[in-house]
This record gives C-alpha cells, sequence and structure tokens, in this order.
C-alpha cells in the first residue's frame, strides 16, 4: 500500500485481490459476485473443484491460514499447504463461516433412531425418491428454535423440509417452534405460504414432553395460542441441529483479530454494523444469500483502486512513541501496525474511535477533530459559561449526543448549567478531561456513551465506563464526592431519558 499527502487527504493505492476463505455455498457465492465486478479472488479451503472449474476465481486447494497481519488494502496471509508455507498479498479478506452441527435428542430424553431424525437426514430421505415414499402417510412433527436461538438459513429449511412433506400423498407436517427467525428476504412470506398448505404450527409455552412408544412419538405441549394442553403422536419426529462454530472459525477469530458474539459466532453482534462486516474494515463475513452485500462492501473499499481518505483520522507522533503496544492491543478495529519501527494507524480501518488515544501512556495519539487541544479548550469554555450547578457531559456522537440535541429541541426540561460536548466515541474521553473539568469548577460530569453491546467501536464504552470507575476512586480518596461523576448510557432515540438523567443529576450535586 503506497500513500501520498495532499492538504488534509491521503489518497492511497489499494490491491484488490480477494481472498475467500471456505469453499462452501456462501464462498462459492461471495467469489462469483466478487470476480464478476472485475476483481481477482483466490478461494482457500479444503475441496471447492466447482469453484476451480467455473473459471471465476483461484483455488489455493488443502491451503490452510498459519499467520495473518495487514490492515485494509494491504494484509498479508501465510498459508500452509502439503507442508510448504506460502504467502499472498490480498486487499480484502472474506470468510465463509462453518459450522459443526450438535443433533437436539438429548434434551428431550431421546435417541436417534428410524423414527427420531435429524433435519439433515430427513432432506436426505426427501432427496431420495425411493426413500421418500417410506414418508408416504406419514405424521411428521418438526422441532424448530426450542433448544437454541437458531437463524434464519435454519428456519428456511424447516419450512422447505416440512411443504415437501406436506405435499407427499396423505403425509402431514407439524411444526412446533421456538422463535421463529424470518429475517430473510421472502421468508416471512414462505411461512405463511407453508401454513396455508395446511401445514401446522404451534408455539409451545414450554418445553415439550416427548416420549416415544414403539413407532409412536407423543408430544405433550402448552400451546401459547390456544392457551391449552395438546397432546398428538407422529410416526416421525425431526428434532433440531444445533449450529456451534467450528473450530477453524475459532482459530481464524484469533489469527484475523476478529470478535465473535457470545456463542462464538462471526461476526460479533453490532446494531451500527452492516450485515458482513466484521470488527475490520476489509475483512467481511459471508453467508448464504448476502453476496449482493459482499460484492457492495468491496466495491466500496476497492473503487478503481485508489482511495481518498482523511489524512488525519488518527495520527501517530513517531517522536513520543515508544513502543508500548498499548494503541495495537486496545484498537477494535485492528488499524495499528508499525512502520520504521513505531506504531502506525491505517487511514483506511481506523473508524476514529479514539480509544487509542486515551489510552496512550505517552499521548502520541490525536484524532482528526477531536484533538487533545480542542477538547480541553471546550471543557474551560463549557465550566466558564454556565450557570449553577455547572454539569460537562461528555457525548458520544453516536447515541448521548444524539439523544440530548433531540431533548432541547422538543424543548424538554434540561439543567441550565449543563454542556454536551461532544466526542467521537466515550472511549475518547481521557481521564485528564474529566479531572480537568473538576479542577475548572464543574460540578458535575456527566460520560454519556452506548449501551452495553451497542458501541459502534464494539468496546469504546467499556473502556469509559472502566475509567469513570477508576476516578471514582480517586475522587473518593481525595475526599471528593464520587457521586459528582457519573457514567451514564444512551440509545440515540433516547431524548427523554436523557432529560431525565440529566435533570437528576443536577439535583443531586
Ligand atoms: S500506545 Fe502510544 S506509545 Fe504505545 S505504541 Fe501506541 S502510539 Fe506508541
Ligand atoms: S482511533 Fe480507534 S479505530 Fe482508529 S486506530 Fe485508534 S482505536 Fe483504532
Amino acid at each position: 500500500m503506497t500513500a501520498e499527502k495532499s492538504s488534509n487527504t491521503i489518497e492511497i493505492s489499494i490491491n484488490t485481490d480477494v481472498l475467500v476463505i471456505g469453499t462452501g455455498a456462501a464462498g462459492a457465492e461471495a467469489a462469483e459476485v466478487i470476480s464478476a465486478q472485475g476483481y481477482k479472488v483466490a478461494v482457500a479451503g479444503d475441496g471447492g473443484q466447482d469453484i476451480a472449474q467455473s473459471g471465476r476465481a483461484e483455488l489455493i486447494e488443502g491451503a490452510h491460514i498459519r499467520d495473518f497481519a495487514g490492515v485494509a488494502g494491504d494484509f498479508r496471509a501465510c498459508f500452509v499447504k502439503d507442508g510448504q508455507r506460502l504467502e499472498r498479498n490480498f486487499g480484502a479478506v472474506v470468510i465463509a463461516p462453518g459450522r459443526n452441527v450438535r443433533p437436539q435428542a438429548e434434551p428431550f430424553g431421546l435417541s436417534l433412531g428410524e423414527r427420531v431424525i435429524t433435519l439433515g437426514e430427513l432432506e436426505k430421505i426427501l432427496a431420495d425418491g425411493n426413500a421418500r415414499s417410506k414418508l408416504g402417510g406419514a405424521a411428521v412433527a418438526l422441532l424448530l428454535n426450542l433448544t437454541w436461538e437458531g437463524d434464519p438459513q435454519y428456519t428456511a429449511r424447516v419450512l422447505e423440509a416440512s411443504l415437501a412433506i406436506q405435499q407427499l400423498e396423505g403425509a402431514t407436517a407439524s411444526i412446533y417452534a421456538g422463535n421463529v427467525k424470518v429475517a430473510a428476504p421472502g421468508l416471512e412470506r414462505k411461512f405463511t405460504y407453508v401454513r396455508e398448505q395446511g401445514v401446522v404450527c404451534f408455539k409451545p409455552m414450554e418445553k415439550p414432553s416427548i416420549e416415544q412408544t414403539g413407532d409412536k412419538i407423543r408430544i405433550t405441549t402448552l400451546d401459547s395460542i390456544l392457551r391449552k394442553t395438546l397432546v398428538a403422536e407422529y410416526d416421525y419426529l425431526v428434532v433440531e441441529e444445533k449450529a456451534e462454530p467450528s473450530d477453524r472459525d475459532l482459530d481464524l477469530a484469533y489469527s484475523l483479530r476478529l470478535d465473535t458474539d457470545l456463542e462464538g459466532f462471526l461476526p460479533s453482534n453490532n446494531v451500527h454494523r452492516f450485515p458482513v462486516n466484521s470488527n475490520r474494515e476489509g475483512i467481511y463475513i459471508a453467508a448464504p444469500g448476502l453476496g449482493a452485500n459482499i460484492a457492495l462492501r468491496i466495491k466500496e473499499l476497492f473503487g478503481d483502486g485508489v482511495k481518498s481518505v482523511p489524512a488525519d483520522r488518527a495520527v501517530v507522533d513517531p517522536e513520543k512513541c515508544t513502543i508500548c503496544l498499548t494503541c495495537y492491543r486496545c484498537c477494535p478495529h485492528g488499524a495499528i501496525f508499525w512502520q520504521d519501527g513505531v506504531a502506525a494507524i491505517s487511514p483506511l480501518a481506523c473508524q476514529g474511535c479514539g480509544i487509542c488515544a486515551s489510552e496512550c501512556p505517552m499521548d502520541a495519539i490525536q484524532i482528526g477533530g477531536f484533538n487533545d487541544k480542542d477538547l480541553r479548550r471546550q471543557v474551560r469554555e463549557a465550566v466558564a459559561a454556565t450557570q449553577k450547578p455547572a454539569i460537562v457531559a461528555f457525548c458520544c456522537q453516536n447515541s448521548a449526543l444524539e439523544a440530548g440535541r433531540a431533548a432541547a429541541e422538543f424543548g424538554m426540561d434540561l439543567p441550565a448549567g449543563l454542556k454536551l460536548i461532544k466526542v467521537p466515541c466515550a472511549g475518547k474521553v481521557d481521564v485528564e478531561f474529566i479531572m480537568q473539568a473538576f479542577v475548572d469548577g464543574a460540578d458535575g460530569v456527566m460520560v454519556a456513551a452506548c449501551h452495553e453491546g451497542n458501541c459502534k467501536a464494539e468496546r469504546g464504552n467499556l473502556f469509559a465506563r472502566w475509567r469513570v470507575n477508576e476516578i471514582r476512586k480517586r475522587l473518593e480518596a481525595l475526599g471528593i464526592d464520587k457521586q459528582r461523576l457519573l457514567f451514564t448510557t444512551f440509545a440515540s432515540n433516547m431524548a427523554k431519558g436523557f432529560a431525565e438523567t440529566a435533570a437528576q443529576f443536577a439535583g443531586s450535586l
């Protein structure tokens, strides 16, 4: 990656080759849509002959990532293939997650057998003309999202299978479903259609009781719609297949510094993020049917191979950097690398959250639009200009600032002495800014962040809460009432909540 400086932007030349990891349906779809845009694609994984035959992508068969480094536009992957190391450079990476599947018979005290089968086994039977005939005239019950949260793809498979059963001579399908996930194109409509075709759907209020007696399976359930206990007998029971993250994905998450959700799946949940984005710019997570989203993200990142980005999103002063690694460890977006023996920040990968700047022990990092000098001046002015009680509220621009401004615009009662200071993320509220506000004469300081799990910078709110807790201890040690420092969280639509919290805080000072 090369960079040339203009006045306030940098032109970056980007490597436009893409690595797709995973040769399954989602990997093949991603490879196809990306290569259709004219970018070179290499697919790494086991199998994948159909991808190679399509001629749309190079197949690096049997290659597994050993080391991974770099930033968006300039990643370096080191594979091991047949015992040999193979190094390649890519501008972006797409991971098609794999899944381990665990049949859920045991939670109901059942064992898999001829009458108790998994969804995968049912799909095989339905696909085989001879085997399918044994389901003719049978009553089949399918369980859906009773033992795990499920996902739209799994829901789609259950709906397809139940419809196929219902269309067999004399056969009936019934679905016992927990929360049905229909957040995929056309799935809500399909769910309605399946019911119109005669598939019966039950919504148990609690886990159904299921017994197998000989060739029959009896299900007793308290239905949440009819509000009564229902007992029905079936010839076959199709238990759920609970998906678990594959070992490969857990290894990839570690090597590529990707966040996972609480169960270990890629990507981590984040309401601020578009589908397929991970916490790192240039690394995307594929899923069947999301090829168009992947293509769009890659196009946005690469363009025609040269990208213009702000020159000062986050900048390290090399004279001050002591290579302590703090910024590298705390950057949630993997935007920091090493150049000429000191830390450097990729303007393409950096999201400008400012966590690194607040954590750097040498104050070596400045954030464009939020430099320390300006923020100190804003704190001074806020305290000087305000009425009593003087409250300085550091507000994340993605949530609390919106809520606070909306409260003011809607004419809600806000304390007269409240001043909002915009920060890129609560993770940019330095310890020294909070202490300075008190020294300058603030009666109270609010640090207002996004709710836990909703931080655009993944964990800027956690850094902010941790710093506030530390400062409250220091205030207490100095004999200052720690209640004068408040950590709080908002969503951007919480104008009323913001006004109430601010009023309550002012009243407590
Ligand atoms: S935290 Fe500061 S001193 Fe440490 S490596 Fe990063 S820029 Fe250098
Ligand atoms: S500002 Fe945020 S995204 Fe950018 S380098 Fe610092 S921690 Fe990473």
